[in-house]
């Protein structure tokens, strides 16, 4: 950390995500002198990269996946202006008993409640335009979906969406929303929360990864390297760190604090989701229109830890997740339009575990045991049976799990032995550090997390903005 300090700033954001967007929005318009900082780049929607496996690489970190130890289980977080909410499905959900009861018993935090967080859902609910899938143009694949989950005795209802004029009728398809949305129909933050911050003034720094945090008397000081090439350091009275549970963990692990935040890193959870491909001898075209229509809401599957999606890859995706080599699985590869997909999430209860090794690689512990095993069986069995009394020939399940959610790191909680986050949103013992993104959440919900980390994120901006507003 010795490059010159570039510039100074009254609060300082690392990360762009659905956290440090709020952050950013609710700052901004208060007034104060904010920078935020983005490893990633900016895309405008007419600049999205197109082809498939160029937006992999440009706008997720790694490449697209960030295999766990046991290489079942792929990581995927965006890196970009935006992070996660430019390749998200902009679902969103209110959380529940069934996810706050198990924040409240680990964190012992009592505003984790619907009632005590409701505030802050409809203040973030206002900030996109939220509507239920339309199913008039729903495709084959989702109708399979629903009324499977019919035919088993389960619930599933039309997904509810930060969407608006996805132009179906003109024969757009959402799939391609997984890239970023090129119509800006998808309500992600680029295209609404932060577009306000940058009009009231907001300093955003794309391409900047930090590095290193210097928390000193009265300031905290950031360090790292602008377009892989030059160092750069700025000061700031308030840090918030908004790099979802691995850019955090890195920097906190990178900065020495790991020895005063012993929880850092330790309880890290993921919802592991796992592909089934029925194979039709008809067309099922599930790529076509709106995505992910439907998803199950059934307290039966709540109370057994896990969940059907409505999705689909697309083509580079399906090659990865299809098992086989060679012929046979190029002979699948090719009839992707009969293909149809029950998606299963599994919500993980064990804590794993975040690491950095002595190169500096992340090593990532999900921590997954036999119970969660069991877990995956049973919705398998499901996914498996709902396609095949449809008429799938054959089935396959997706060579390794994806996992677009992960969550803890920095868990929230009063003890600053079992946690690093307090429920003021400060680290523990660092009083000018701010977080309240996915890092912090004290274990898996079960659910789409995006609204919540929104509307925890309002709430954290609400009480730094009582220091610094
Ligand atoms: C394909 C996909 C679909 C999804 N669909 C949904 C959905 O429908 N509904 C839902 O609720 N959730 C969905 N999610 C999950 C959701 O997008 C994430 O949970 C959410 O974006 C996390 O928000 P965050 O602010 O915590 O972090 P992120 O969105 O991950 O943002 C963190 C940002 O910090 C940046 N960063 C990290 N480290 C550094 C560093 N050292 N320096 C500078 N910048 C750094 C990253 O580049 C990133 O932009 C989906 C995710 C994916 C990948």
């Amino acid at each position: 950390m010795n490059a010159k300090i570039r510039d100074s700033y009254e609060v300082i954001v690392i990360g762009s995500g659905p956290s440090g967007s709020v952050f950013a929005r609710q700052l901004a318009l208060a007034g104060v002198r904010c920078l935020v900082l983005e490893a990633g780049r900016y895309f405008p929607r007419h600049l999205f990269p197109m082809p498939e496996i160029d937006s992999n690489a440009q706008i997720y970190w790694s490449g697209g996946l960030e295999m766990d130890t046991t290489c079942r289980h792929g990581i995927m977080r965006g890196k970009a202006v935006g992070g996660g909410s430019l390749a998200y499905q902009a679902i969103l959900y209110r959380f529940d008993e069934y996810a706050f009861g198990p924040w409240r018993a680990v964190s012992r935090i009592d505003f984790f409640t619907p009632e005590g967080m409701h505030p802050w859902y409809e203040q973030a609910e206002a900030l996109l335009q939220m509507a239920p899938v339309d199913e008039t143009y729903r495709n084959e694949c989702s109708r399979i979906f629903v009324e499977g989950h019919a035919r088993f005795g389960y619930i599933a209802k039309p997904e509810l969406r930060a969407q608006r004029n996805c132009r179906w009728d003109q024969g757009n398809d959402c799939i391609m929303c997984l890239g970023g949305c090129p119509i800006d129909s998808k309500q992600s933050m680029p295209h609404t929360v932060l577009k306000t911050a940058l009009r009231q003034g907001l300093h955003l720094l794309p391409e900047f990864e930090a590095e290193h945090i210097e928390p000193t008397q009265g300031a905290v000081l950031v360090g790292g390297t602008y377009r892989k090439r030059s160092k750069l350091r700025f000061r700031c009275r308030k840090l918030v760190l908004a790099g979802a549970p691995l850019g955090n963990t890195r920097i906190l692990l990178q900065s020495g604090l790991g020895s005063r935040l012993p929880a850092l890193g330790k309880n890290f959870y993921v919802h592991t989701q796992w592909f089934h491909f029925g194979l039709f001898d008809r067309e099922i075209c599930a790529h076509r229109g709106p995505f992910q229509v439907y998803g199950s809401q059934d307290p039966k599957m709540r109370e057994q830890g896990f969940k059907l999606e409505n999705t689909f890859p697309r083509p580079a995706g399906l090659a990865w997740l299809l098992p086989g080599y060679g012929r046979s699985h190029h002979a699948v590869m090719r009839k992707f339009r009969q293909l149809s997909c029950v998606e299963t999430a599994i919500r993980s209860f064990h804590p794993g575990r975040l690491q950095l090794d002595r190169k500096g690689h992340m090593i990532i512990d999900c921590g997954l045991t036999a119970d969660e095993e069991r877990r995956t069986k049973i919705a398998r069995q499901l996914a498996y049976d709902i396609l095949s009394s449809f008429g799938a020939g054959k089935i396959f399940t997706s060579r390794f799990s994806i996992c677009p959610h992960h969550f803890g790191g920095l868990n929230m909680g009063v003890d600053p032995k079992t946690s690093c986050v307090d429920p003021a949103f400060r680290l523990h013992g660092f009083p000018d550090i701010f977080c309240a993104d996915s890092s912090a959440f004290p274990n898996a919900p079960g659910m789409n997390p995006a609204l919540t980390i929104l509307a925890l994120s309002l709430k954290a901006s609400s009480q730094l903005l009582q220091e610094v507003g």
